[in-house]
C-alpha cells in the first residue's frame, strides 16, 4: 500500500487550487473553519509563498461539504489532508491530544479485543468496526444474527480501520497497520467486506485492494427484517460524511427509514448537503468550539424533529444536542429506540460488550 510523496502531492493540490479558486465564498459560507481562516485560495496562496500554514488543517473536520459544494470541482478536502500528512512528516504535531482515540483505535485492533473467524467455504465478513458493538451492542447481535441468516457461511472479524490514524495525516502508521489487517484477511481467504460503520465503508474502499466492500444496508435491502412494529413521527435524516459523496446509499439509508414507519422530511441540507456531526477529523479534541458549532448546525436544521443517522459516531455526537438514532437500532427494535429504553452502554461497559460479541462468536462462529 503506498502513497505519492506527500510534500509533493500538497503542492500540486495547492496550485490547482490557487489557480482555479474564485472566492466565491459558497464553502466559505457553510464551513465553521473556512469562515476563521480564510477562503481555499488565500491558504493555498499562503502555503505556496511562505510555506506556512499546514498545522490549520488539524482545525478542519475533512467532512467534505466544501468539496461537494464547490463549483469549480476542486479538491478540498484532498487538500486539507494532505497539509495534515506535510505537517505530520514535518514533526510539525504533537499526538498528545489525540492520545486516547489513538489508543482506543490500538486496543481495538489488540490481541484482546480483536477477532477473526471464517467458517469453511465462506469468502464473507461482517467487520462492525468499534463503536457499533460497543455502544449498540443489542442491535450489533441482531444484525450479526440476521446477516448470518442470509449468508450461512458469514465470518466476523473484529477490529479497527484506523480511521482516525489516517486522518490524522499518519498515513505510514496507517499504511503499516490497515496493511495488517488486509494481509490477515487476504490469508483467511476472504474476498468480500460488508461494513457497518460509514468511516469503515470508506477505508475499505480507498484501501482494500482487490476486496469487494459493501455496506450491511446492501443485505437489508435484498432481506429485509420482519418486523411486526412500526413507528411514527417526523424525522431528518443526517448523512455521514464518508457517504456525503453516495447518492445509492443516501438512497438506500432513506428508503429505509421510510420503511421503519418515521417520514424523513426534506430540508435543505439533505444527502451531500448534510452539515458535518463535529465528529469528523479529530477537530473536538483541538478546538471544542467549531465541533460544537457543526454540531449545532446539525441540530438547528433538525428543529425539534428525530435526526436519523447510520453512523454510530454521529450518534454518539449528535445526542448530547438532539434525539439522535441509529438507523439500525430503528430498524431492529423500533419501540425501544423511539422510546429511549434501548441501552446504550458508554466508557468502560463498551468494551465489555464488545468482548461479549467476541466470546459469543468464538462459541458460534467456527
Ligand atoms: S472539509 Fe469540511 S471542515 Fe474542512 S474546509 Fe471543507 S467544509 Fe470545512
Ligand atoms: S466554493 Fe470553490 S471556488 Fe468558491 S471559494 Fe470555495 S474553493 Fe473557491
Amino acid at each position: 500500500m503506498t502513497h505519492a510523496a506527500p510534500t509533493k502531492d500538497l503542492h500540486e493540490l495547492a496550485r490547482r487550487i490557487s489557480e482555479g479558486c474564485t472566492e466565491c465564498r459558497a464553502c466559505q459560507f457553510r464551513c465553521e473553519f473556512l469562515s476563521e481562516h480564510g477562503t481555499p485560495k488565500a491558504l493555498a496562496d499562503r502555503f505556496l509563498t511562505t510555506g506556512t500554514g499546514r498545522a490549520a488543517a488539524f482545525e478542519c473536520s475533512l467532512c467534505g461539504l466544501c468539496s461537494t459544494v464547490c463549483p469549480m470541482g476542486l479538491p478540498l478536502k484532498a487538500f486539507f489532508l494532505a497539509m495534515r500528512r506535510a505537517a505530520m512528516d514535518a514533526g510539525r504535531i504533537s499526538l498528545v491530544p489525540y492520545r486516547a482515540r489513538l489508543d482506543y483505535e490500538r486496543f481495538g485492533a489488540s490481541r484482546l479485543m480483536s477477532l477473526f473467524r471464517l467458517p469453511a467455504g465462506g469468502d464473507t465478513v461482517f467487520f462492525p468496526g468499534c463503536t457499533l458493538p460497543g455502544r449498540h451492542p443489542d442491535t450489533t447481535r441482531a444484525l450479526l444474527a440476521h446477516l448470518r441468516n442470509c449468508i450461512p457461511d458469514l465470518g466476523l472479524v473484529l477490529s479497527c480501520c484506523f480511521k482516525t490514524t489516517h486522518d490524522l495525516g499518519c498515513q505510514d502508521r496507517f499504511d503499516v497497520r490497515f496493511g495488517a489487517l488486509l494481509d490477515r484477511l487476504h490469508a483467511m481467504g476472504v474476498t468480500t467486506v460488508l461494513t457497518a460503520c460509514p468511516n469503515c465503508f470508506a477505508v475499505f474502499t480507498e484501501y482494500g485492494r482487490e476486496l469487494t466492500v459493501r455496506t450491511v444496508f446492501d443485505v437489508l435491502a435484498e432481506h429485509p427484517v420482519t418486523r411486526d412494529a412500526h413507528v411514527r413521527g417526523s424525522a431528518v435524516v443526517h448523512t455521514p460524511c464518508p457517504y456525503r459523496g453516495d447518492a445509492h446509499i443516501q438512497e438506500r439509508i432513506r428508503l429505509m427509514v421510510e420503511d421503519t414507519g418515521l417520514d424523513p422530511e426534506k430540508t435543505r441540507q439533505d444527502g451531500p448537503l448534510s452539515p458535518c456531526c463535529g465528529e469528523g477529523g479529530s477537530v473536538g479534541l483541538l478546538r471544542p468550539e467549531l465541533a460544537a458549532a457543526w454540531g449545532a448546525k446539525a441540530v438547528r436544521r433538525a428543529d425539534g424533529r428525530v435526526v436519523v443517522t447510520s453512523c454510530a459516531g454521529c450518534v454518539a455526537f449528535l445526542s448530547g444536542h438532539a434525539r439522535a438514532v441509529h438507523l439500525l437500532d430503528l430498524v431492529f427494535h423500533p419501540a425501544r429506540t423511539m422510546s429511549g429504553t434501548l441501552p446504550r452502554p458508554k466508557g468502560l461497559a463498551t468494551y465489555l460488550h464488545r468482548l461479549r460479541l467476541k466470546w459469543r462468536a468464538l462459541a458460534h462462529i467456527r
